[in-house]
This record gives structure tokens, C-alpha cells and sequence, in this order.
């Protein structure tokens, strides 16, 4: 091959920062809402008290999860991965019912992308101001700008990374700035990592990196809402003159606003495209103009596939709920959600493990009972004192000693206590480590409460042969 018939391909292609145009409408606010609401959650939460502690504290040092009221301890291993199912398949069920409303509206992603838009907005204005600053060289009202912003972000991204250590150890005395270099190391990787994912890279997270964005496809149906331009209504499309008839023209004043406010950089009306985020921002600006040229709303709007093509009418799609794959999404969160509800009603706060002490196995005590050695291994796993009562069933005249009743037992780590357990020797079998279940029976109630007593039992073996 002759040398001038080379070429140099360019196998990665730069992407031009999207600037989307501010939009005003319906979705737009409930947008907004749903900033509010997570930052509220996230932001805000972890400064709420309960009980005299952190209300919402996934305490990794101390092993403990607490939310108000509620707390997990790592033996709660179940319960936490109930959690994780049931977001997983609240997931499944909403996105093969709603297509990306989660995208659109909660994401992390979505959500930060949004506040930092918001502060370019704030300090370089809309999409036009913001277009022309890019354009324009480095002089000193760019840099004062820029700088402004930048600092704000900053700002920003640092009560990021701080509340999220918050969310694993006592913030406030994360925001006293007492923490390990461990924490700061994390809360200052936390806080860059949204910069660069919101601030930076926004789109391309959705695009090229989000796995969720790639197999959220095999969810969708054709009775998925989705968010979707009426070719039918909008085309053939066209500017309008004034005076011109244009009675053979569609709704689409192809005035490409739809595509400046994508966040995306995209154009809806090519149809379905796995870009798109469903954040509807198209809709609120597509309306806006339809608006003000006396048409209805709705030229871009949430419909189904399936009512685009007339399958049934477009108020009807809640009949599509019906279909197996949401019924089966649903019914299988209905599942673990009841078991997790019924799990966690029926915990005990109070958790006991029964050792035998393998050193003395049996032996006859200064009284001349039979007497077995037990550590009783004790948690309370609320975040109140409980006070446990302890006995013991199983073999006639046998009785426990080694533990107070009443004994009042803290939160906190798991405390140790050796019991004895004897029988009077006429129980005892004289056949060599002859051995019979015995019944550790543990009750409990909280202290200062006149409230519910709980109760469990415990099996153990107790030898009753000593030769
Ligand atoms: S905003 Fe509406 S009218 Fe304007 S180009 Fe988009 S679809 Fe057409
Ligand atoms: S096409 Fe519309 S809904 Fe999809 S990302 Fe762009 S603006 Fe949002």
C-alpha cells in the first residue's frame, strides 16, 4: 500500500460539554423534589438524634446499625441482605412498570448532576451566557466567575465526603474534624469522586459506565412507560411562517429547544434511544412551546410502546399491570418484604450463646450435686438495658447458679458469664458420660419498662455420668 493512502483513524472521540437549557415545567419541579428529598436524607438525616445517639449510624467500628429505633448487629447478616433484595427487585418491578424514573429522578448520579448544574447556572447563567463564557478567553471576569463556582462545588463536594463518614461513625464529631487519616483519605475520595462523576463526567457516567444503564434494557416491555416523541402528531415537521398555512404541517415547530434541554445531548424525536434517562426535562420545554403556539401538551410525553401503536388507549396503560413479569417482580417483593417484616418483629433483642466448658466436664460440687460448666455468652442487640432472668429445665431438681436474676445487661459488645448447672446426685446416670438435653430458658424485659417479657430457650447437653 502506497504511503499517502494511510490513514490515522481516531479510535476515541472526544465528547463537547453539554450545556442543557433550564427548564420550568411539572417534572422539572418534581425534579427539584427529589433533590430536596435525598440531600434531606443523606445530608440531613445523620444529624437527627434518638434515644441520646446518632438516629441513622451504620457504625462499622462498633459493628452496630442503627436506625432509630431499629438496630442491626452483624449476627442480623439476614435482615441486611433482605434490605439489599428488596432494593434490588423494588428495582425490577418499578423499572419494567416505570422504564427510568429511577434514572430520571433519585439517581445519585442524576441527583448530583443536577446540583451541580444548578451552580453552574447559578454563577455563569443559562445555556446561552454559559455557551458564550466557554467561548470567550480567560479574562478576569472568567476567572472571578469560575472561580466563584468553583469554590461553591468545592464547598459542596467537601459536605459531601465528610457527611459520608458521618454515615459510619459520629458526625458530629466528623464535622469537629476528629477523625483518623483513614476517614479524611475516604471523605476527600468520596467528595472528588462527585465532583468528577456530576461535575465532570455527568453524561458519560449514564452512557459508558452505569452497568444498570445496559441491563435495564431486558426489563422493558412494550407496556413500559417510556418517555417518547408522537411522530404521528409531530411530523412532518417544520418552522412556521407567519400567514403561511400550515394545516399540512405536524406539531414540531423544529425549534430543537427539546434537544438543547436534554442533559444527554440527545434528539427524542429519533425514537427510543438507550441514552436517555427519563428525566422528562423534553417534555417540560416541548410543552412550554406547544403552549405558546395555541397546540396541546403532550407532543413529547410518558406513554408505553405499546399505546404508541394503538394497542389500547393511552389512559388505560395501568390495565397493562397486570401482566406476569410486573406480577412476578411484585409478588417476589412482596415475599421478602413480609418476611423481613415478620423477621424483624419476632427478633429477639436479647441474643444468647450456650458454651459447655470443654475443661470440666462434669465433677461433683462442694453440696454434692452433679455439676457441668457453661459460659453464657450474651448480647443485647437493642440500644435500651434489658434485664434478663436465666433458668434452667430438663432434669429434675436441676438448678442454675453463676448468674443474678435480674441481671441487667447493656448494649453494647457481648458479655461473658461462667455458669454452673447441677442436679441432685440421685438424677445422675453412673454410666460413663452419659449425656441429656437440658433447657436454658431466658427471659427478658427492658429496664424501667413495665412493658412485654420475651422469652427463648436455649439447648444444651448436660453429662450426667461421672465414671
Ligand atoms: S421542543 Fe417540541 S416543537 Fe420544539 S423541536 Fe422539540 S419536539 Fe419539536
Ligand atoms: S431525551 Fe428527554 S427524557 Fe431523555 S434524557 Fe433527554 S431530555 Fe431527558
Amino acid at each position: 500500500m502506497a504511503q499517502s493512502d494511510e490513514q490515522e483513524i481516531e479510535l476515541y472521540q472526544g465528547s463537547k460539554r453539554i450545556h442543557p437549557k433550564w427548564t420550568k415545567g411539572i417534572f422539572s419541579k418534581w425534579r427539584i423534589a427529589m433533590v430536596l428529598i435525598t440531600q434531606f436524607v443523606f445530608l440531613i438525616l445523620p444529624w437527627f438524634n434518638y434515644d441520646g445517639r446518632q438516629a441513622v449510624l451504620l457504625h462499622v467500628a462498633d459493628r452496630h446499625f442503627y436506625f432509630f429505633g431499629l438496630v442491626l448487629l452483624p449476627s442480623d447478616l439476614l435482615f441486611m441482605s433482605g434490605i439489599l433484595f428488596m432494593a434490588a427487585f423494588g428495582l425490577f418491578w418499578w423499572t419494567t412498570i416505570a422504564g427510568r424514573l429511577w434514572c430520571g429522578y433519585a439517581c445519585p448520579q442524576t441527583v448530583y448532576t443536577e446540583i451541580m448544574m444548578w451552580f453552574d447556572r447559578i454563577f455563569e447563567g443559562d445555556r446561552a451566557a454559559r455557551l458564550k463564557l466557554e467561548k470567550a478567553p480567560w479574562d478576569a471576569r472568567k476567572i472571578r466567575i469560575k472561580s466563584m463556582k468553583y469554590i461553591a462545588i468545592f464547598l459542596m463536594c467537601a459536605w459531601i465526603g465528610l457527611t459520608f463518614i458521618g454515615w459510619f461513625t459520629p458526625i458530629r464529631e466528623v464535622f469537629k474534624f476528629n477523625m483518623t487519616g483513614t476517614q479524611w483519605g475516604v471523605a476527600i475520595f468520596y467528595g472528588f469522586v462527585t465532583f468528577l462523576l456530576a461535575h465532570i463526567m455527568r453524561e458519560q457516567v449514564c452512557k459508558y459506565m452505569c452497568p444498570y444503564a445496559r441491563f435495564q434494557s431486558a426489563m422493558f416491555d412494550k407496556d413500559t412507560l417510556i418517555i417518547s416523541y408522537d411522530p404521528e402528531r409531530g411530523e412532518p415537521r417544520g418552522k412556521k411562517k407567519k400567514g403561511e398555512d400550515d394545516s399540512k404541517k405536524g406539531d414540531c415547530i423544529d425549534c430543537t429547544l427539546c434537544v438543547q434541554a436534554c442533559p444527554v445531548g440527545i434528539d427524542i424525536r429519533n425514537g427510543l434511544q438507550y441514552e436517555c434517562i427519563g428525566c422528562a426535562a423534553c417534555i417540560d420545554i416541548c410543552d412550554e412551546v406547544m403552549v405558546k403556539q395555541g397546540k396541546p401538551k403532550g407532543l413529547i410525553r410518558y406513554t408505553t410502546e405499546a399505546a404508541m401503536e394503538k394497542a389500547y388507549p393511552e389512559n388505560k396503560f395501568w390495565t397493562r399491570l397486570k401482566r406476569p413479569r410486573v406480577v412476578g417482580y411484585g409478588l417476589i417483593l412482596a415475599i421478602i418484604f413480609t418476611a423481613w417484616i415478620i423477621g424483624i418483629m419476632n427478633r429477639q433483642n436479647v441474643r444468647v450463646d450456650v458454651i459447655k466448658d470443654r475443661g470440666v466436664m462434669v465433677r461433683y460440687n462442694n453440696e454434692g450435686l452433679v455439676e457441668n460448666s457453661y459460659t453464657l455468652r450474651l448480647l443485647n442487640a437493642s440500644n435500651k438495658v434489658q434485664v434478663v432472668n436465666t433458668n434452667v429445665e430438663g432434669i429434675d431438681g436441676i438448678k442454675i447458679t453463676g448468674i443474678a436474676s435480674d441481671f441487667e445487661l447493656n448494649p453494647g459488645d457481648p458479655v461473658s458469664i461462667p455458669v454452673q448447672v447441677s442436679i441432685p446426685p440421685e438424677m445422675a446416670d453412673t454410666s460413663n458420660g452419659k449425656s441429656q438435653h437440658i433447657y436454658f430458658k431466658f427471659s427478658y424485659h427492658v429496664k424501667g419498662e413495665d412493658g412485654t417479657i420475651r422469652t427463648f430457650d436455649e439447648k444444651a447437653a448436660f453429662i450426667k455420668g461421672t465414671r
